[in-house]
């Protein structure tokens, strides 16, 4: 179950692999997914007893759950389905971006918590949040939102404009972004990727304070936080069903 960069590219290694047969999954939440060049599939399973119909119609050996760290739903459902049909299942959790010296955060543990924490007065606000997250900033309507999303949308709200854009983004660009539009604080997930830490950099260098939206807490799990992570464990399991086999 892919969805982020890691998933792409641990499919991308797989599909290499002799030992494994490989279908990446993708919810079809962008307008443009970017296809790999690897067997996938677009769409949701149907909640957990469509998640384990699948997995029990494919014979699947092994479920990897390689979906942003803020898909909670979808990660609930792979550890509910897997526990149903006895799949061995692996989350790549990439490990969250921690605060350094100069970093002005506010963590909070929702979206709801990340409109409040804006404040009553208005403010200029860059919100690096998607079209699913927007509902919770429609309560705080008074600050002026650049709102940054990798397809555009319409954000509902009074002063906000939609940047479309998919990282990675570079550090330079982010300074620019952020002095022209005269950003006063920016809203973020701690979604941990590289591809868009370049903001929180920037955040610093201007001395910016960032709302930091914690993740959500995921069922316990066999976690790992590499692809190389993933990989050994996979390995392992092939390695332990040849040898079931006597292989
Ligand atoms: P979600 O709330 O956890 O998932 C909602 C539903 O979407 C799931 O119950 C499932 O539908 C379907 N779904 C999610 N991921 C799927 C996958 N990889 N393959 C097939 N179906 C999937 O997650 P979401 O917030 O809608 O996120 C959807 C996707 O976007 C995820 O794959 C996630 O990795 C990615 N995402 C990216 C970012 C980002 O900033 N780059 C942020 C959030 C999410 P059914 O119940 O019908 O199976």
């Amino acid at each position: 179950m892919g969805g982020t960069t890691e998933g792409r590219l641990l499919a991308e290694r797989l599909h290499r692999d002799p030992r494994f047969r490989i279908l990446l999954s993708f919810a079809g939440r962008t307008a443009a997914v970017q296809a790999p060049d690897v067997p996938h599939r677009v769409g949701g399973f149907g909640g957990v007893a469509g998640l384990a119909a699948f997995l029990r119609a494919r014979a699947v050996d092994a479920l990897i759950d390689a979906t942003h760290p803020f898909a909670a739903r979808m990660s609930e459902h792979a550890v509910q389905a897997a526990r149903e049909t006895a799949t061995p299942l692996v989350r790549v959790a990439r490990p969250a971006w921690v605060a350094i010296a100069g970093d002005r955060w506010i963590d909070v543990a929702s979206f709801a918590a990340a409109a409040e924490a804006l404040g009553a007065a208005p403010r200029k606000v860059f919100l690096t949040v998607g079209r699913l997250e927007i509902a919770a900033f429609r309560e705080a309507p008074q600050h002026d939102y650049l709102v940054r999303a990798v397809d555009p949308f319409d954000p509902g709200l009074p002063h906000a404009r939609v940047l479309a854009a998919r990282g990675p983004f570079a550090l330079a660009d982010e300074l620019d972004l952020l002095r022209r539009a005269q950003i006063d604080v920016i809203v973020s997930k701690n979604a941990g990727t590289r591809a868009t830490y370049a903001k929180l950099e920037a955040a610093r260098a201007l001395g910016l304070p960032v709302v930091m939206v914690q993740r959500p807490v995921l069922a316990p799990a066999d976690e790992t936080t590499s692809i190389d992570g993933a990989l050994a464990w996979l390995a392992g399991l092939h390695g332990a069903s040849l040898s079931r086999r006597g292989e």
